[in-house]
């Protein structure tokens, strides 16, 4: 039976550092938490500033609107 996208448990992982992304940071992962979900690469914004600089400004601008446009 195939599972349909929403009901995976989806992980963000840094390429760049290994560190996860979850309740809106990144951190490090802990034992065992990425056992039994699917991995996604992504890139924090502390890679991008060391691999890719002329990206920075660009990730700065996103994030910000992000938090502008969040609504609790
Ligand atoms: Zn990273």
């Amino acid at each position: 039976m195939a599972t349909s996208p929403i009901e995976l448990n989806w992980i963000s992982v840094c390429a760049g550092c290994g560190r996860i992304y979850g309740s809106q940071s990144w951190r490090k992962a802990m034992r065992g938490e990425l056992s039994n979900v699917e991995i996604t690469h992504d890139i924090c914004p502390d890679c991008i500033r060391l691999l890719y600089p002329n990206y920075a400004q660009v990730a700065d601008r996103l994030m910000q609107q992000n938090i502008k446009n969040q609504t609790y």
